[in-house]
């Protein structure tokens, strides 16, 4: 359930559970508890009515009694001493307490007293109505119907006058009428409020059931006004099944109190029977006003907490722009601040990592261009450069390689865009940097402004060993500190990287090169070899090759030493190389033999190297530099081959050349020879080929 939801309930438990309890007590409780309270106002009344209606029975017994004790005894009735005796009785009864005296005097007020002789009234009266004779002996009770001839509230109690000897000569009787004007007064004097009914069992005075049903019943009369809307047989018809209850607007109360007549029939307008229609109404319609009010509370009050929820959730779902924009000075206010201020944060710093990420894998990128480019320094470099710049957010990046000693800008890169005078003008600044950082052997900084911003130079070590440094600088701004972290790191890898390049560049070097002449060896002689020879082949060119063999070299070894043999040959190979040009390849083969390619060069351009050579040979005698004693002059022989005129492939160009060197020591040394086309060779190796040697004219005689 949402919390709108709940709190609306709460909020409606609270405001409206009263008002629906209200109701439900209005309705319920409270009219069961006023009809309680008039119920017992009802049967207090009952009571006193009872009580007053027994009472005036036993006055009327009284009355009729002691008149017949006076009229009896005698020979028979006597007429005159009957109306005496009753003007007598009438004197005893004023001190009777009788409510009142008619305005005769001679009776109690409602109370007839009457002398009957058989159905002759001999004295007193009786109510008009009283048409018949009335039973001997007949306790406080109601006429019979067929005595009547009015309406029947009447209290009738008769007594017979006997003679002497017994005989019943005459009849007594005592009437009280219960007129309306007794009835008022009997409500007045007991201060009932309610209406009374006296209702007597039609046709059988003084006893019935009232469960009987109403039609048996009559209405004797009512004290009291009648209420407003009393539908009396309604009434009578409840109260034929409940002895208590409602009928319509009435509360009614049906007893038959022992010793009277009649049935006694209180009945009072309902009090309290809750509110009535119009006010249940309003109270509902206040209830559904104040639920309705409720909810629009509730929900003004749950909608900052909704949409912070839906915040949260879209947050947590990666949705960084989302904001609550909640505020206030309350909580819930301070919570959206709050939160609002953590997406901030969030946000930022997301960006901030996101970018760095970029810049890492920008970085890891150049790292692996460098890693790519072991081999090559240049773009070795450059490769370290833009990965400093980019890892370092610098504008300008630039390795310069060397150590203390000096150093030598190689490689700088800078952003697009950058203004080339601006870019000399940081290049400079950051040479001085990386200058100190080389001098110190420790990283260095500076603020470049009003230049550019923040610089850094860090040394490129592999071990103690300085290879270079390694410089960026901002154009705006310091470095941070991740961005110094990344230039670092960057210059760490850089420094193994350089003098890695380095060392394989030796290595290879080493790898082809003679180490007592310093001229390549016979392996990459033969690969540049067959190389030339490819390359002249497919674009249609000519190559040379010469080769030299030392004359008498073991008389060089065995007159000076062998150390001297040594740098005889070194001496021999650097006068060699001044003969050629630059792409030349000089080459030992082994032991006193060298070998030279000649690119481009057909037979006549190589018997002028072999010319320029055997003289630079021969111009000087070779020493070692020390005892002017120990001298020696060296003399060479050369053998020349030509592409393709002395060979097809790089073996027979070199098999050729062997061949016209051979040719050139047979003729007596010093001097060159060249080879034959294999046409005119004559040597089984060659495959028909003539013997070079028989060629005399082509050695010429060097001096
Ligand atoms: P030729 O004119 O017929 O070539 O005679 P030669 O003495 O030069 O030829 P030979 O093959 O008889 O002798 C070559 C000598 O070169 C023998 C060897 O001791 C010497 N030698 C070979 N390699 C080296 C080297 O590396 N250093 C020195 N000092 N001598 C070497
Ligand atoms: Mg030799
Ligand atoms: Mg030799």
């Amino acid at each position: 359930m949402s919390l709108r939801a709940r709190l609306g309930l709460v909020l409606a438990g609270v405001l409206v559970g009263p008002v629906v309890a209200a109701v439900l007590v209005l309705t319920l409780l409270a009219p069961a508890s006023a009809d309680r309270v008039q119920d017992a106002a009802l049967t207090r009344s009952q009571a006193a009515i009872t009580a007053v209606l027994t009472d005036r029975c036993g006055a009327l017994e009284r009355e009729a009694v002691g008149l017949a004790a006076r009229l009896s005894g005698q020979a028979g009735l006597d007429v005159q001493v009957a109306r005496a005796a009753l003007s007598a009785a009438s004197g005893g009864r004023g001190s009777a307490g009788s409510p009142g005296r008619d305005p005769d005097g001679s009776v109690p007020s409602g109370v007839k007293l009457s002398v009957w002789v058989g159905d002759t009234l001999v004295a007193g009266s009786t109510p008009d109505h009283l048409t018949e004779s009335l039973p001997v002996g007949s306790a406080c009770a109601t006429p019979p119907a067929e005595s009547l001839a009015g309406p029947p509230a009447l209290l009738v109690h008769t007594v017979a006058v006997v003679d002497v000897t017994g005989r019943s000569v005459g009849l007594v009787a005592a009437v009280q009428e219960l007129t309306d004007e007794e009835l008022a007064r009997l409500r007045t004097r007991l201060a009932i409020p309610d209406s009374v009914a006296l209702l007597a069992p039609g046709g059988r005075a003084g006893a019935g059931d009232p469960a009987e049903g109403k039609a048996d019943w009559w209405v004797l009369g009512l004290a009291g006004p009648e209420p407003q809307g009393l539908d009396l047989g309604a009434v009578l018809e409840a109260a034929a099944s409940s002895p208590g209850g409602t009928s319509g607007h009435v509360r009614y109360l049906l007893a038959t109190p022992p010793g009277l007549p009649f049935a006694l029939l209180v009945f009072a307008p309902r009090e309290g029977g809750g509110p009535g229609a119009p006010a249940m109404v309003l109270l509902l319609v206040c209830a559904a006003a104040m639920a309705a009010a409720l909810t629009v509370l509730a929900g003004r009050l749950t909608r900052p907490i909704t949409v912070l929820t839906d915040t949260a959730r879209r947050l947590g779902e990666g949705d960084l722009q989302a904001r609550s924009r909640v505020r206030g000075d309350h909580e819930i206010g301070l919570l959206g601040t709050t939160v609002d201020a953590m997406a901030d944060r969030l946000e930022a710093t997301i960006a901030e990592l996101e970018h760095h990420r970029d810049a890492l894998a920008d970085t890891f990128t150049h790292v692996g261009e460098a890693l790519a480019n072991t081999h090559n320094l240049d773009a070795l470099l450059r490769a370290v450069a833009e990965a400093a710049r980019r890892g370092g957010d610098a504008a300008v990046a630039t390795v310069l390689l060397g150590d203390a000693t000096g150093l030598a800008e190689r490689v700088s890169v800078a952003g697009d865009g950058e203004d080339a005078g601006w870019l000399a003008a940081v290049l400079g600044r950051l040479g001085e940097l990386a200058t100190r950082a080389a001098d110190t052997g420790q990283e260095c900084t500076a603020d470049l402004s009003p230049v550019a911003g923040g610089a850094l130079a860090v040394p490129m070590r592999r071990g103690p060993r300085l290879q270079g440094v390694l410089a960026v600088a901002r154009r705006t701004g310091a470095l941070d500190a991740t961005a110094r972290d990344a230039v670092r790191a960057v210059g760490v890898h850089a420094g193994v990287a350089v003098a890695n390049v380095h060392e394989h560049a030796d290595a290879q070097r080493m790898s082809i090169t003679d180490a007592l002449t310093g001229a390549a060896n016979l392996r990459h002689l033969t690969a540049t070899l067959a190389h030339e020879v490819e390359r002249a082949h497919r674009f249609g060119r000519t190559l040379s090759v010469l080769m030299l063999d030392l004359d008498h070299f073991k008389q060089v070894n065995d007159t000076l030493g062998h150390a001297f043999g040594d740098v005889v040959l070194r001496e021999f190979a650097q006068r060699l190389r001044r003969c050629l040009r630059e792409v030349d390849l000089v080459a030992r083969r082994g032991g006193e033999e060298f070998a030279v390619v000649l690119p481009e060069t057909g037979t006549t351009g190589a018997e002028a190297v072999a010319r320029r050579v055997l003289a630079r040979v021969r111009a000087d005698p070779f020493s070692d530099g020390g005892d002017p004693a120990q001298t020696m002059p060296v003399t060479v022989s050369i053998g020349i081959a030509t592409y393709p005129e002395h060979g097809g492939s790089a073996a027979d160009v070199l098999h050729a050349a062997d061949l016209a060197l051979y040719a050139a020591k047979r003729a007596g040394r010093d001097r060159w020879s060249v080879a034959q086309s294999p046409a005119e060779s004559d040597d089984p190796d060659l495959s028909g080929r003539v013997r070079p040697s028989s060629s005399r004219p082509r050695v010429p005689k060097a001096r």
